[in-house]
């Protein structure tokens, strides 16, 4: 069993620690909280040792009745391995403490690519970060990227990527993001900052990225065009796509247009928090143009990185080779939808409601 601690039980810490403790071979001994808020609550009613993240608070949680089982020091004396999942920046001041305590790291994507030995992304270079001491699982929207670039590199060859982000601003919790009536480019520069983030991945690739910024919670929209070194049929892409493991192909009888309803399909089937772990590509969407493949895709950006923390975990503690790392994670998660191929014959004209 592998003895793993998260340090900042927030949106991704908590989606981490319960990945974890889903695993057959971890454990979760601890996570973090500055403050006895709610989520410090909610780590308790889960079962999880809680520790004080800045150690001179401690006595906040005790005037607050809720009980800790130590400070951040003592988590790391006794873990394997520790998951940053701190606000950005501040992993990168964490990393000589979990050195000091001779624990290795993976930080979150919030973090400069330079606070770790490498960038890790699960389909594309697991071996990478084997035995390695700091990881750094790459963002949200790197991580959905890379899920696309590194199965169509293989079967095509790609020439460039040209990808533009529609960017959730902020996520449900954030209640002080935005904007609010506004579409932002964001950064108004291009390309944007996000191509370079996914070279620490694919370190050759040729990819360009435009952000933008919208009022909404819920889901990252990519546009992705990808020109590729050969002619395969939009069928081709779409099988191939399809047989990833972390993908969802949304059917078009599927009748989701959007985050709205992806997310109230990941509630329906019982999805903790309403995750959706995988890339959610439009498979209409799917479309291939002389050398140029185009398709829409979601990213859920509180759940994508999780899969990719609990194998990063793995590569760099255990032997188990990358397939079984990844077949394992995602049969404990539940990763992929077993959606029905046709639809069902029936009436399909909308009826009006009563009222
Ligand atoms: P968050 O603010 O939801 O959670 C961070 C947690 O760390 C909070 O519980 C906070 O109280 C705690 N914290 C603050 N200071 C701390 C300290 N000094 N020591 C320990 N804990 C501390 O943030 P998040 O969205 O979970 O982001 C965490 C990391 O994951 C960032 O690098 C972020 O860029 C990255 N990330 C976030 C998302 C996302 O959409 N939320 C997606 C992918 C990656």
């Amino acid at each position: 069993m592998t003895r793993v601690g998260v340090n900042g039980y927030g949106t991704i810490g908590k989606r981490v620690a319960d990945a974890v403790a889903a695993q057959p071979d971890m454990e979760v001994v601890g996570v973090t909280k500055t403050r006895p808020n709610f989520e410090a609550d909610t780590a308790r009613r889960r079962g999880y040792d809680l520790y004080a993240a800045i150690p001179e608070r401690e006595d906040a949680f005790a005037a607050a009745g809720v009980e800790v089982a130590g400070t951040l020091p003592d988590l790391l004396d006794a873990v394997e391995v520790v998951v940053d999942c701190c606000p950005s920046g501040v992993g990168a001041k964490n990393r000589e403490l979990y050195r000091a305590h001779d624990v290795p790291a993976v930080f979150q994507g919030g973090e400069g690519a330079e606070v770790a030995d490498v960038s890790f992304n699960s389909r594309a270079n697991f071996e990478a970060a084997r035995d390695a001491e700091f990881v750094r699982v790459v963002s949200c929207n790197t991580t959905g990227i890379s899920r696309i670039v590194a199965p169509i590199q293989e079967a095509y060859g790609i020439e460039k990527v040209r990808a533009t982000l529609v960017r959730r601003g902020g996520d449900p919790a954030q209640s002080d993001r935005g904007p609010i009536n506004d579409v932002l480019p964001d950064p108004v520069a291009v390309p944007s900052h996000h191509g370079p983030d996914v070279n620490t991945i694919f370190p050759d690739l040729a990819i360009d990225t435009l952000g933008l910024t919208v009022p909404a919670t819920q889901m990252h929209t990519h546009s992705l065009n990808v020109t590729l070194e050969s002619e395969p049929t939009p069928e081709e892409v779409r099988e191939l796509l399809a047989a990833e493991g972390r993908t969802f192909l949304i059917p078009e009888h599927a009748d989701i247009d959007g985050a709205g309803k992806l997310k109230e399909f990941a509630m329906d089937v019982g999805r903790p928090r309403g995750d959706l772990w995988e890339n959610c590509i439009w498979e209409k969407s799917i479309n291939v143009v002389g050398r140029d493949l185009y398709l829409f895709q979601n990213v859920h950006q509180e759940a994508d990185v999780v899969p990719e923390n609990v194998d990063a975990i793995r590569a760099m503690c255990t032997d188990r080779s990358a397939d079984d790392s990844v077949a394992m994670t995602n049969e404990t998660l539940g990763i992929g939808f077993d959606y029905p191929d046709t639809p069902v014959d029936g009436d399909w004209e909308p009826m009006t409601a009563d009222d």
